[in-house]
């Protein structure tokens, strides 16, 4: 049996494990992200593998990374973050393969999510599918014909930030009406704190699980945001369902785990909108069956089999 370890990092946490070659994570720790500087990341990404290593008994023969942000999957080097401030390129790969003696490779964390779903789940099934996180920001993997399409830098999938045509929801990206500023976390979030009925508790104090709940027990307000964030999402998906004709779309990420009427409302939508011989392809629109807290950490780890 063959051992990979796994790392994971987003914004403020990261997660590594160790993973076996059928896909089972048999060990895993949690560490705090300092994302001050690069080199207070990097310090920290580094210190948090080698406390890892010295904590299992087992020789990994690859360490793979996934990372929020542009990486250069070839080369191996992580090129930006939006919420890491990353002035010169982190040639991670390389720095962990002379640290470490094995083969490394890096990635964006939701193309390693995507990898994750083509070796031990969807892609066992099919050959076109879509894995789309909805965290606090929206990305999705693209599988085509058995292929995670990686566009000329590294950088498709940036579905977040295709616009739904609404007005309202200004973008980080400088956009208006794009499905994160809308339907992430974040997005919905800070829709919610112009609701003159839900102000007062703007965002610090009011999470999206928070506004799915109080639609559920009917505010109006709550109900007007959650039912934006759904066509916003519908419209998005419906879009892609037309374009890609995916046989699976699998969803992941903090905001619609455990939310199974959000899911459900959001496939209502797309069933409705998308065109029908696009939705007849579709043989399963739902939740992630992987583990939603260690799909990064698989998907990371499987970069080698590619
Ligand atoms: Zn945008």
């Amino acid at each position: 049996m063959e051992y990979h370890i796994g790392v994971d990092i987003g914004g403020t946490k990261i997660l590594i494990g160790l993973v076996d070659d059928n896909g089972n994570v048999t060990a895993a720790k949690r560490f705090e992200m300092n994302r001050t500087s690069q080199e207070a990341a990097v310090k920290t990404i580094l210190e948090s593998i080698d406390d890892f290593m010295s904590s299992i008994d087992i020789l990994p023969n690859f360490i793979g990374v996934g990372i929020v942000g542009h990486i250069d999957y070839q080369k191996g080097i992580w090129i930006s973050s939006m919420n890491i401030p990353i002035h010169s390129l982190v040639r991670l790969a390389t720095m962990l393969e002379k640290k470490y003696g094995v083969r490394s490779r890096i990635d964006n964390d939701v193309h390693c999510a995507t990898i994750a779903e083509l070796f031990f789940g969807a892609g066992r099934r099919s050959r076109n599918f879509i894995y789309i996180n909805i965290g606090t920001g929206i990305s999705a993997g693209v599988v085509c014909d058995g292929n995670l399409i990686r566009g000329a830098d590294n950088y498709a999938g940036e579905f977040g930030h295709m616009s739904v045509g609404m007005t309202g929801g200004a973008c980080i990206c400088g956009r208006t009406g794009c499905v994160e500023s809308l339907a992430s976390g974040k997005g919905i979030v800070e829709q919610a704190s112009r609701e003159p009925s839900l102000s007062g508790r703007g965002p610090g104090e009011l999470t999206s699980r928070d506004i799915l709940e109080l639609a559920r027990q009917g505010d109006p307000a709550a109900t007007e945001t959650v039912g934006i964030a759904v066509k916003a999402l519908g419209s998005g998906i419906a879009n892609l369902v037309n374009l890609l004709n995916p046989e699976e779309i699998l969803l992941g990420g903090s905001v619609v785990k455990n939310e199974p009427d959000f899911v459900h409302s959001i496939w209502n939508y797309v069933e409705l909108n998308a065109l029908p011989i696009s939705v007849t392809s579709l043989q399963y629109f739902g939740l992630s069956n992987l583990d939603v807290n260690t799909i990064g950490v698989l998907g990371a780890s499987s970069l080698c089999k590619l």
